[in-house]
């Protein structure tokens, strides 16, 4: 589904991730942790093709990145759906106008089961809404709404629960793992530790960890 092979990346002169090789199989729930600034937002780029790898190869559905014109590498991010830590909404417009952006944009109509998504993560409630009017938790389910408008097959979030509650992060996590159940692959960036230990009390997950550069599978030393 996507693809590293030997995959670096570096900011000018700077390397900061090199010689990564793994892959992110259909169906499958990852972690990928490491300290601020080791570089996890910049991976995530690499994988929904924001950034082009300085050497080696990122595959997007079996098709390498840099073989893909503009058109295409924006065609297949609609199957990927991205959830920021700063869930940039638009103040102006209603949270359903917000969550169905991404359709709107790409000039698709609404679809006919966004009162279930709306339910599903809890919004319903706060479909009229401005996005200022809503807390912490409502924003980021709001972005996950969002971010799933496109029945999307990956969903990647960078940070999710960084600017949210524990509670407030269990009940994204249990949503993030229902999807996860019924089909969606999910890829999570955190530092949070006790999030992955949860994810794991409850599913199989993976965790990659960048350390020295590198990406590692890591054990069960978390
Ligand atoms: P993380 O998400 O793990 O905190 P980032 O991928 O955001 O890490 O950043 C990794 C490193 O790359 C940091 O040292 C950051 O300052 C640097 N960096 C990020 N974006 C840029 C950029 N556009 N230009 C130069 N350096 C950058
Ligand atoms: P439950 O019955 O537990 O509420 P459903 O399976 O009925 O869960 O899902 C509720 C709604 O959530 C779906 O109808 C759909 O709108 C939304 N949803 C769930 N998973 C996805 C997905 N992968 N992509 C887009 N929307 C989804």
């Amino acid at each position: 589904m996507i693809e590293l092979q030997a995959a670096s990346y570096s900011y000018g002169h700077t390397a900061l991730l090199s010689d990564m090789s793994f892959s992110i199989e259909p169906g499958s729930f990852h972690f990928l942790t490491g300290p601020s600034g080791a570089g996890k937002s910049t991976l995530l780029k690499l994988l929904y093709a924001e950034l082009l790898p300085s050497e080696g190869t990122v595959s997007l559905f079996g098709q390498s990145v840099d073989q893909m014109s503009r058109d295409q590498i924006a065609f297949l991010r609609r199957r990927i759906g991205l959830v920021h830590q700063n869930c940039d909404f638009l103040d102006h417009l209603s949270m359903t106008e917000n969550i169905c952006l991404p359709l709107t944009v790409a000039g698709q109509s609404a679809r006919d089961d966004l009162d279930q998504l709306l339910a599903w993560v809890g919004l319903t409630h706060r479909a009229d809404a401005l996005p200022p009017q809503l807390s912490g938790g409502e924003r980021q389910r709001a972005a996950l709404a969002r971010a799933l408008i496109q029945a999307p097959e990956v969903v990647l979030a960078d940070e999710p629960t960084g600017n949210i509650d524990w509670e407030m992060s269990q009940r994204l996590l249990t949503l993030l793992i229902e999807l996860n159940k019924m089909g969606t692959t999910v890829l999570i960036a955190t530092h949070d530790l006790n999030l992955i230990r949860l994810a794991k009390s409850e599913i199989a997950v993976r965790v990659l960890r960048i350390k020295d550069r590198q990406v590692q599978f890591a054990g069960s030393d978390l």
